[in-house]
Protein backbone atom coordinates (compact mmCIF):
# COMPACT_ATOMS: atom_id res chain seq x y z
CA UNK A 1 0.00 0.00 0.00
CA UNK A 2 1.49 3.71 -0.61
CA UNK A 3 2.95 5.12 2.51
CA UNK A 4 1.08 8.79 2.85
CA UNK A 5 3.00 12.05 1.78
CA UNK A 6 2.01 13.88 4.62
CA UNK A 7 -0.10 12.56 7.72
CA UNK A 8 -1.75 14.67 10.39
CA UNK A 9 -3.02 12.46 13.55
CA UNK A 10 -4.76 14.16 16.21
CA UNK A 11 -3.99 17.09 15.14
CA UNK A 12 -5.24 20.08 16.93
CA UNK A 13 -4.94 23.77 17.44
CA UNK A 14 -6.69 25.63 20.23
CA UNK A 15 -6.68 29.63 20.79
CA UNK A 16 -6.74 31.70 23.99
CA UNK A 17 -9.14 33.67 24.08
CA UNK A 18 -9.70 34.73 27.67
CA UNK A 19 -7.70 34.52 31.34
CA UNK A 20 -8.26 35.39 34.47
CA UNK A 21 -6.49 37.06 37.30
CA UNK A 22 -3.98 34.50 37.36
CA UNK A 23 -3.20 33.86 33.54
CA UNK A 24 -5.33 30.68 33.61
CA UNK A 25 -6.70 29.53 30.48
CA UNK A 26 -10.55 30.13 31.05
CA UNK A 27 -11.63 29.92 26.98
CA UNK A 28 -10.84 28.22 24.20
CA UNK A 29 -11.38 28.74 20.48
CA UNK A 30 -11.06 25.21 19.10
CA UNK A 31 -10.18 26.27 15.21
CA UNK A 32 -8.94 22.47 14.52
CA UNK A 33 -9.52 19.69 16.86
CA UNK A 34 -8.21 16.43 16.71
CA UNK A 35 -8.21 15.91 13.10
CA UNK A 36 -6.87 13.10 11.16
CA UNK A 37 -5.77 12.51 7.85
CA UNK A 38 -3.36 11.09 5.23
CA UNK A 39 -2.80 12.71 1.81
CA UNK A 40 -0.78 10.60 -0.76
CA UNK A 41 1.52 11.62 -3.28
CA UNK A 42 0.24 12.83 -6.75
CA UNK A 43 -3.03 13.16 -5.25
CA UNK A 44 -5.47 16.28 -4.98
CA UNK A 45 -7.08 16.42 -1.41
CA UNK A 46 -10.06 18.81 -1.31
CA UNK A 47 -10.70 19.90 1.96
CA UNK A 48 -14.12 21.99 2.11
CA UNK A 49 -16.21 23.95 4.88
CA UNK A 50 -17.82 26.92 5.62
CA UNK A 51 -16.14 30.29 7.18
CA UNK A 52 -14.22 29.38 10.34
CA UNK A 53 -14.99 25.79 10.24
CA UNK A 54 -10.88 25.41 10.22
CA UNK A 55 -9.87 24.47 6.93
CA UNK A 56 -7.46 27.44 6.57
CA UNK A 57 -5.54 26.54 10.34
CA UNK A 58 -5.00 23.06 8.69
CA UNK A 59 -3.37 24.54 6.15
CA UNK A 60 -1.27 27.46 8.13
CA UNK A 61 -0.25 24.58 10.19
CA UNK A 62 0.71 22.17 7.21
CA UNK A 63 2.85 25.19 6.09
CA UNK A 64 4.34 26.10 9.49
CA UNK A 65 2.71 29.63 9.90
CA UNK A 66 1.21 27.75 13.08
CA UNK A 67 2.66 25.95 15.59
CA UNK A 68 0.15 23.03 17.02
CA UNK A 69 -1.71 22.79 20.51
CA UNK A 70 -1.56 19.04 20.23
CA UNK A 71 -0.76 15.89 17.49
CA UNK A 72 1.58 15.44 14.97
CA UNK A 73 2.33 16.60 11.31
CA UNK A 74 3.87 13.43 9.85
CA UNK A 75 6.60 14.43 6.68
CA UNK A 76 9.43 11.65 5.46
CA UNK A 77 9.01 9.70 8.69
CA UNK A 78 9.37 12.79 10.64
CA UNK A 79 7.06 14.84 13.00
CA UNK A 80 7.57 18.35 12.02
CA UNK A 81 5.99 19.81 15.45
CA UNK A 82 8.82 18.37 17.41
CA UNK A 83 11.38 19.65 15.23
CA UNK A 84 13.43 23.14 16.10
CA UNK A 85 12.89 25.76 13.64
CA UNK A 86 15.79 25.87 12.22
CA UNK A 87 15.26 21.56 11.80
CA UNK A 88 12.11 22.28 10.68
CA UNK A 89 12.41 24.85 7.81
CA UNK A 90 14.31 22.17 5.29
CA UNK A 91 11.62 20.20 5.56
CA UNK A 92 9.00 23.03 5.22
CA UNK A 93 10.43 23.75 2.01
CA UNK A 94 9.15 21.10 0.37
CA UNK A 95 5.40 22.19 1.50
CA UNK A 96 4.53 25.64 0.09
CA UNK A 97 1.40 28.06 -0.31
CA UNK A 98 -0.96 29.67 -2.51
CA UNK A 99 -3.10 32.07 -0.67
CA UNK A 100 -6.29 33.11 -1.69
CA UNK A 101 -5.56 36.98 -2.57
CA UNK A 102 -3.13 37.13 -5.47
CA UNK A 103 -2.90 40.82 -4.78
CA UNK A 104 -1.98 41.15 -1.62
CA UNK A 105 0.40 38.45 -1.03
CA UNK A 106 2.28 40.19 -3.70
CA UNK A 107 4.94 42.80 -2.90
CA UNK A 108 3.93 45.54 -5.08
CA UNK A 109 7.17 47.41 -5.22
CA UNK A 110 8.94 44.28 -6.52
CA UNK A 111 9.14 43.41 -10.06
CA UNK A 112 7.30 39.54 -10.58
CA UNK A 113 11.07 38.00 -11.75
CA UNK A 114 12.60 39.53 -8.41
CA UNK A 115 9.55 38.12 -6.46
CA UNK A 116 9.90 34.47 -8.38
CA UNK A 117 13.63 34.70 -7.86
CA UNK A 118 14.26 35.66 -4.25
CA UNK A 119 13.02 32.04 -2.62
CA UNK A 120 15.49 31.07 -5.16
CA UNK A 121 18.46 32.96 -4.41
CA UNK A 122 17.73 32.84 -1.10
CA UNK A 123 17.11 29.04 -0.56
CA UNK A 124 20.21 28.55 -2.87
CA UNK A 125 18.53 26.71 -4.94
CA UNK A 126 20.46 27.54 -8.44
CA UNK A 127 23.53 28.86 -8.88
CA UNK A 128 22.83 32.82 -9.18
CA UNK A 129 24.00 32.80 -13.03
CA UNK A 130 21.15 29.98 -13.58
CA UNK A 131 18.06 32.06 -11.93
CA UNK A 132 16.96 34.15 -14.56
CA UNK A 133 16.82 31.03 -16.50
CA UNK A 134 14.72 29.46 -14.19
CA UNK A 135 12.52 32.75 -13.26
CA UNK A 136 11.61 32.45 -17.06
CA UNK A 137 11.20 28.91 -17.51
CA UNK A 138 8.87 29.41 -14.23
CA UNK A 139 6.38 31.76 -15.71
CA UNK A 140 6.32 30.11 -19.03
CA UNK A 141 5.14 27.10 -16.76
CA UNK A 142 2.46 28.87 -15.85
CA UNK A 143 1.33 30.86 -19.08
CA UNK A 144 3.27 33.65 -18.46
CA UNK A 145 5.60 35.25 -21.08
CA UNK A 146 9.32 35.42 -19.55
CA UNK A 147 9.45 38.82 -20.83
CA UNK A 148 6.75 39.99 -18.00
CA UNK A 149 9.64 39.56 -14.85
CA UNK A 150 10.02 42.77 -15.48
CA UNK A 151 6.63 44.18 -14.50
CA UNK A 152 5.32 44.94 -11.62
CA UNK A 153 2.33 43.21 -9.78
CA UNK A 154 -0.01 46.17 -10.59
CA UNK A 155 0.14 45.42 -14.14
CA UNK A 156 -1.15 42.55 -13.97
CA UNK A 157 -5.02 41.11 -14.24
CA UNK A 158 -5.91 39.20 -10.88
CA UNK A 159 -5.75 35.86 -13.08
CA UNK A 160 -2.04 36.72 -14.03
CA UNK A 161 -1.25 37.64 -10.81
CA UNK A 162 -2.46 34.47 -9.07
CA UNK A 163 0.00 32.73 -12.03
CA UNK A 164 2.67 34.61 -10.26
CA UNK A 165 1.72 33.31 -6.99
CA UNK A 166 1.48 29.71 -8.66
CA UNK A 167 5.37 30.34 -10.14
CA UNK A 168 6.55 31.40 -6.75
CA UNK A 169 5.37 28.59 -5.34
CA UNK A 170 7.03 26.50 -7.47
CA UNK A 171 10.51 28.09 -7.19
CA UNK A 172 11.14 26.20 -3.87
CA UNK A 173 10.48 22.65 -5.88
CA UNK A 174 7.97 21.42 -3.29
CA UNK A 175 5.96 18.09 -2.94
CA UNK A 176 3.24 18.85 -1.56
CA UNK A 177 0.87 22.78 -2.37
CA UNK A 178 -1.58 24.06 0.04
CA UNK A 179 -4.45 25.38 -2.19
CA UNK A 180 -6.02 28.46 0.06
CA UNK A 181 -8.83 28.83 -1.65
CA UNK A 182 -6.99 30.10 -4.51
CA UNK A 183 -9.56 31.18 -7.42
CA UNK A 184 -12.16 32.35 -4.78
CA UNK A 185 -11.05 36.01 -5.77
CA UNK A 186 -10.82 35.36 -9.32
CA UNK A 187 -13.73 36.13 -11.71
CA UNK A 188 -15.97 32.93 -12.81
CA UNK A 189 -14.16 32.97 -16.01
CA UNK A 190 -10.96 32.85 -14.96
CA UNK A 191 -11.24 29.89 -12.39
CA UNK A 192 -11.41 27.51 -14.56
CA UNK A 193 -7.95 28.72 -16.60
CA UNK A 194 -6.35 28.66 -13.02
CA UNK A 195 -7.89 25.13 -12.01
CA UNK A 196 -6.84 23.93 -14.97
CA UNK A 197 -3.20 25.36 -15.13
CA UNK A 198 -2.89 23.82 -11.65
CA UNK A 199 -3.86 20.46 -12.83
CA UNK A 200 -1.75 20.39 -15.74
CA UNK A 201 1.29 21.10 -13.44
CA UNK A 202 0.63 18.85 -10.98
CA UNK A 203 1.76 16.04 -13.65
CA UNK A 204 4.61 18.21 -14.84
CA UNK A 205 5.94 18.58 -11.80
CA UNK A 206 5.04 15.67 -9.48
CA UNK A 207 2.99 17.69 -7.12
CA UNK A 208 0.73 16.67 -4.69
CA UNK A 209 -2.09 19.32 -3.24
CA UNK A 210 -4.44 20.16 -0.63
CA UNK A 211 -6.97 21.87 -2.34
CA UNK A 212 -8.84 24.11 0.39
CA UNK A 213 -12.13 25.63 -1.02
CA UNK A 214 -15.44 26.78 0.30
CA UNK A 215 -17.27 25.04 -1.57
CA UNK A 216 -18.13 21.56 -3.13
CA UNK A 217 -18.44 22.86 -6.75
CA UNK A 218 -15.16 24.31 -6.44
CA UNK A 219 -13.21 21.26 -5.54
CA UNK A 220 -15.61 19.09 -7.67
CA UNK A 221 -13.22 19.51 -10.80
CA UNK A 222 -9.80 19.25 -9.04
CA UNK A 223 -9.59 16.37 -6.44
CA UNK A 224 -9.03 13.05 -6.31
CA UNK A 225 -10.86 12.68 -2.40
CA UNK A 226 -12.94 14.96 -0.77
CA UNK A 227 -12.81 16.34 3.08
CA UNK A 228 -15.34 17.90 4.40
CA UNK A 229 -15.02 19.94 7.98
CA UNK A 230 -17.20 21.23 10.27
CA UNK A 231 -16.11 23.71 13.19
CA UNK A 232 -12.92 21.60 14.07
CA UNK A 233 -14.01 18.69 12.77
CA UNK A 234 -13.67 16.47 9.78
CA UNK A 235 -16.77 14.62 9.43
CA UNK A 236 -16.91 13.26 5.71
CA UNK A 237 -14.02 11.66 3.79
CA UNK A 238 -14.24 10.11 0.54
CA UNK A 239 -13.31 9.47 -2.90
CA UNK A 240 -14.61 12.42 -5.24
CA UNK A 241 -17.05 10.10 -6.81
CA UNK A 242 -18.02 8.71 -4.18
CA UNK A 243 -18.48 11.81 -1.92
CA UNK A 244 -20.75 13.22 -4.89
CA UNK A 245 -23.00 10.36 -5.62
CA UNK A 246 -23.06 8.78 -2.22
CA UNK A 247 -22.91 11.44 0.22
CA UNK A 248 -24.11 10.45 4.03
CA UNK A 249 -22.99 13.32 6.48
CA UNK A 250 -26.19 15.44 6.49
CA UNK A 251 -24.13 18.26 6.37
CA UNK A 252 -22.36 17.28 3.49
CA UNK A 253 -25.85 16.62 1.61
CA UNK A 254 -26.74 20.09 2.49
CA UNK A 255 -23.69 21.26 1.06
CA UNK A 256 -24.46 19.66 -2.05
CA UNK A 257 -27.85 20.65 -2.36
CA UNK A 258 -26.34 24.44 -2.48
CA UNK A 259 -24.66 23.51 -5.99
CA UNK A 260 -26.82 25.78 -8.81
CA UNK A 261 -27.57 23.14 -11.39
CA UNK A 262 -28.36 24.21 -14.70
CA UNK A 263 -30.63 21.21 -15.84
CA UNK A 264 -33.96 20.80 -13.96
CA UNK A 265 -33.85 17.33 -14.73
CA UNK A 266 -31.24 16.89 -12.64
CA UNK A 267 -32.39 19.82 -9.65
CA UNK A 268 -32.31 18.34 -6.49
CA UNK A 269 -34.63 20.02 -3.20
CA UNK A 270 -31.90 22.53 -1.53
CA UNK A 271 -31.75 22.18 1.95
CA UNK A 272 -32.00 24.91 4.34
CA UNK A 273 -29.97 24.72 7.25
CA UNK A 274 -31.77 25.94 10.22
CA UNK A 275 -30.40 26.85 13.88
CA UNK A 276 -27.29 28.27 15.57
CA UNK A 277 -24.24 27.60 14.38
CA UNK A 278 -22.37 25.90 17.87
CA UNK A 279 -19.54 28.33 19.05
CA UNK A 280 -15.96 26.80 18.28
CA UNK A 281 -15.38 28.58 21.83
CA UNK A 282 -15.58 25.89 24.08
CA UNK A 283 -18.26 23.94 22.29
CA UNK A 284 -20.63 22.04 23.85
CA UNK A 285 -20.24 17.91 24.11
CA UNK A 286 -22.08 16.26 21.49
CA UNK A 287 -22.16 16.12 17.67
CA UNK A 288 -20.93 19.57 16.45
CA UNK A 289 -22.85 19.68 14.05
CA UNK A 290 -26.60 18.86 15.84
CA UNK A 291 -27.66 22.21 16.55
CA UNK A 292 -28.55 22.54 12.80
CA UNK A 293 -28.99 19.07 12.20
CA UNK A 294 -32.35 18.43 9.99
CA UNK A 295 -32.02 14.35 10.85
CA UNK A 296 -31.50 14.10 14.45
CA UNK A 297 -35.08 13.34 14.71
CA UNK A 298 -33.89 10.18 12.48
CA UNK A 299 -31.16 9.11 14.98
CA UNK A 300 -33.05 7.42 17.26
CA UNK A 301 -31.53 6.52 20.69
CA UNK A 302 -27.96 8.30 19.66
CA UNK A 303 -25.91 10.68 21.60
CA UNK A 304 -25.99 13.47 19.12
CA UNK A 305 -25.92 15.80 22.16
CA UNK A 306 -23.88 13.79 24.14
CA UNK A 307 -20.35 12.99 22.42
CA UNK A 308 -19.34 13.61 19.30
CA UNK A 309 -19.38 10.91 16.73
CA UNK A 310 -15.98 9.15 15.27
CA UNK A 311 -15.25 9.28 11.96
CA UNK A 312 -15.69 5.65 10.71
CA UNK A 313 -15.06 3.65 7.63
CA UNK A 314 -18.81 2.84 6.65
CA UNK A 315 -16.86 1.36 3.36
CA UNK A 316 -13.17 0.93 1.46
CA UNK A 317 -11.96 5.07 1.65
CA UNK A 318 -15.84 6.37 2.94
CA UNK A 319 -15.58 7.60 6.25
CA UNK A 320 -18.04 9.64 8.24
CA UNK A 321 -18.98 10.98 11.61
CA UNK A 322 -22.46 10.36 12.32
CA UNK A 323 -24.41 8.27 14.30
CA UNK A 324 -26.47 7.21 11.43
CA UNK A 325 -24.08 5.68 10.04
CA UNK A 326 -22.22 3.71 12.78
CA UNK A 327 -20.03 1.73 10.65
CA UNK A 328 -18.46 -1.70 10.96
FE1 LIG B 1 -26.98 14.80 13.01
FE2 LIG B 1 -26.65 13.18 15.10
FE3 LIG B 1 -25.47 12.64 12.78
FE4 LIG B 1 -24.65 14.70 14.27
S1 LIG B 1 -24.53 12.53 14.82
S2 LIG B 1 -24.97 14.69 12.08
S3 LIG B 1 -26.60 15.42 15.12
S4 LIG B 1 -27.65 12.67 13.18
Amino acid sequence: MTEPLISLRHLSKHFTMDRDLLGRTTSVLKAVDDLSLDIFPGETFGLVGESGCGKTTVGKLLVDLYTPTAGEIVYGGVDLAKLRPQERRRYCRDIQLIFQDPYASLNPRMPVGDIIAEPIRVNRLQPAEKIDDRVGYLLNAVGLSANYRNRFPHEFSGGQRQRVGIARALAMEPKLIVCDEPVSALDVSIQAQVLNLLDDLSEEFGLTYLFIAHGLNVVKHISDRVGVMYLGKLVEVAPKRELYSNPLHPYTKALLSAIPVTNPALRTERILLEGDVTSPIDPKPGCRFASRCYAKSDCVGCDCDVEMPPLREVSPGHLVACYLHPGD
